[in-house]
């Protein structure tokens, strides 16, 4: 095999089911590549435990490669050029992303291959169907979710059934001198190691995502519809991270669950999960069809809305020491371990924007530093769906009650206590809202609001109704 074939990893770092991979490995040598492009991405480059995250799964791929992975840091408009020209290589592949930088920045890549004679091969490895083939008839995108997924995704020709892993690879010979660093020189890991206490929640990898899927068909899909809304039982997959990072790809999951026998799991449950499939491959087209998804509001009467600018609150929500026991709870799985349970997710969004009336971008950079799945287009189209202002968004007047919350989904408190422990030993009674237990309960539980337990740091109904009014004048 004289030919080289660059295969560009992204959002894919996986062998099984990567399309655009077997492609390269086809076409010739493969010169397996990824490029740390901080410059093209400017503001939307990736947050912290997202760094993290990559560097150990960049170690982790390039183990699965033989130690042939080469790494570079800079701008891939110059570097994929730079390095088809001095391999010669006659392709380069991909496999699609769909944030506006990069189909920005990848389309003049395409143009600059061009001109040197080598092909650019993009495939789809990421979603389950690309943005454009799931529109309305009248060939508009969809932006209501329900007849997106029934009369959309569930109506598309079904997805393409997973590929394996190419048998054999062959690799071209590196060249010595062509810009490649060491994992180390990406900087990706922080100066200070906050993140050693992520670790023992993940195993990065491939591997580590068909064990999560595997856990999740046995243990988890059986109740999943009525399961998923309670952040202590074990009725989530947990495979965000390795969907953004393409260490599984959407058909693998979906078509593991075709393979399910029948019968085995109630018909509700399938369904839901596939649902919130959807949801992903939903704000994918909302994204792609709108640009400035994590900017700007979908519905344009939103942008008269006035915040409040309080750091301190700010700051209280992102340490978790609101004094809201769920929302804490929250905040703090959020640092401890860079996920977050996607009912919890809701109520501490709900909460930061209406109850704290802070802008939902305030909330979505520190769901983008802190989360190991923070996704573009998740993350900004949920945070306009709780705030009210993206597309087939909660209404605005949906205001979570973040104690009526926490005592229909944690009644037993459970996960409350888990991660905030200083409450621990307080009775279920008071353990939603602290502070209506009498003196001599706090006391018996070691509870000293303010000292061991912030007092809340707004009152929930009063803002409740501020906000209901400052809502309300949009209309
Ligand atoms: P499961 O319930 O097991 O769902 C399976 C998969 O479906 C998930 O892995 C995810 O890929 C997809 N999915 C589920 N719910 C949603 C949803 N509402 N929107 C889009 N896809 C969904 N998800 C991210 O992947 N990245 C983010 O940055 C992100 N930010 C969010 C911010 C807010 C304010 C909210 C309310 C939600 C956010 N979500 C985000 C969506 C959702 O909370 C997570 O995808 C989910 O909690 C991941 O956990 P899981 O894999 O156990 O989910």
């Amino acid at each position: 095999m004289n030919d080289v074939a660059i295969h560009w990893f992204r959002q894919d770092l996986r062998l099984s089911d990567n399309p655009a991979l077997c492609k390269a490995c086809e076409r010739g040598g493969l010169l397996p590549i990824y490029i740390l492009d901080d410059v093209t991405a400017g503001p939307d480059a990736m947050g912290a435990a997202s760094r993290w995250w990559l560097h150990e799964a960049l170690a982790m791929l390039n183990r699965q490669l033989g130690g042939h992975l080469r790494l570079y840091r800079g701008d891939a408009r110059q570097i994929i050029p730079a390095l088809a020209k001095s391999y010669g290589a006659s392709s380069v592949s991909w496999t699609r992303c769909y944030e506006p930088w990069r189909v920005k920045r990848d389309k003049e890549i395409v143009d600059r291959l061009q001109a040197l004679n080598s092909e650019s091969i993009r495939l789809n490895g990421s979603l389950l169907w690309e943005p454009w083939d799931i529109k309305k008839q009248d060939g508009t995108p969809y932006k209501v979710f329900t007849p997106f997924f029934r009369k959309g995704c569930l109506q598309a020709i079904p997805p393409a059934a997973p590929m394996a892993a190419p048998e054999k690879i062959e690799y071209a010979s590196a060249l010595a001198d062509d810009g490649a660093v060491a994992l180390a020189s990406l900087g990706l890991l922080p100066d200070i190691a906050w993140h050693e206490q992520m670790v023992p929640h993940w195993d990065i990898g491939e591997e580590g995502a068909s064990k999560a899927l595997e856990r999740f068909l046995e243990e988890g899909l059986n109740g999943y519809k009525s399961g998923r809304d309670f952040p202590s039982l074990p009725h989530v997959s947990r495979l965000s991270p390795y969907l953004h990072w393409g260490h599984i790809s959407p058909n693998q999951i979906w078509h593991a669950l075709e393979a399910l026998e029948e019968g085995d799991i109630p018909a509700r449950d399938m369904d839901h999960f596939r649902s919130e499939l959807a949801w992903r491959e939903f704000s994918h087209s909302l994204l792609y069809y709108n640009q400035d998804l994590a900017t700007k509001p979908l519905q344009n009467k939103f942008a008269q809305l006035e915040w409040r600018d309080d750091p301190v609150a700010l700051t209280a929500w992102q340490k978790g020491k609101t004094g809201i026991p769920i929302v804490d709870a929250g905040m703090r799985e959020l640092w401890q371990t860079g996920y977050m349970h996607n009912r919890v997710r809701m109520i501490v969004a709900s909460f930061l924007v209406k109850n704290l009336r802070t802008d939902w971008r305030k909330g979505e950079a520190w769901f983008w530093d802190t989360l190991v799945d923070a996704d573009l287009a998740n993350n900004a189209a949920s945070w306009q769906w709780v705030a009210g202002c993206g597309a087939d968004a909660a209404p605005y007047f949906r205001i979570f009650n973040p104690v009526l919350q926490a005592e229909k989904f944690d009644p037993e408190g459970h996960y409350i206590r888990r991660f905030v422990p200083e409450l621990a030993s307080l009775p279920n009674k008071y353990l939603f809202q602290p502070w209506t237990a009498p003196e001599p309960v706090l006391s018996r539980a070691g509870v000293t609001l303010g000292q061991t337990y912030p007092l809340p740091i707004v009152d929930l109904k009063a803002s409740r109704e501020a906000a209901l009014e400052a809502y309300h004048a949009l209309s």
